[in-house]
């Protein structure tokens, strides 16, 4: 594959085990991986960090993934930084919410495979080699 991925990518997911896997998908695809497993350390990270993407499950404690996005996009500092949605709700409402929030893309737990996020997120801050 003649693409490069030298970015930061900001996991944002309350399962360890959902962590563990995208994190070794992404660090082989080449980007620098961080990590927070409830919604309030997740934006404090988006603010802090800057992450070039971040991957959003939507059932989280603390903050919702719904309350992180709404939290981003009303940011100056963050309004432009890609989200994809990673969650097991899939009904057209709740994806339509995401995107209505502003989510760049919304991905079904058990839908889409580890592979399928990482198209989409070559999609969004992908570069050509
Ligand atoms: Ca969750």
């Amino acid at each position: 594959m003649d693409r490069i991925y030298d970015g930061t990518v900001l996991i944002i997911e309350d399962e360890q085990v959902f962590r563990l896997i995208y994190r070794g998908v992404l660090e082989n695809a080449g980007f620098e991986v961080i990590e927070a497993g409830d919604g309030a350390t997740g934006w404090a990270m988006i603010k802090e960090k800057k992450p070039d993407l971040v991957l959003l499950d939507l059932i989280l404690p603390e903050l919702s993934g719904y309350d992180v996005l709404r939290k981003v996009r009303e940011d100056e500092q963050t309004k432009n930084i890609p989200v994809i949605i990673f969650s097991v709700m899939g009904a057209d409402k709740d994806v339509q919410k995401a995107l209505d929030l502003g989510a760049n893309f919304y991905k079904i737990k058990g839908a889409n495979s580890p592979s399928d996020i990482l198209e989409q997120i070559d999609q969004l801050i992908g570069k050509s080699k």
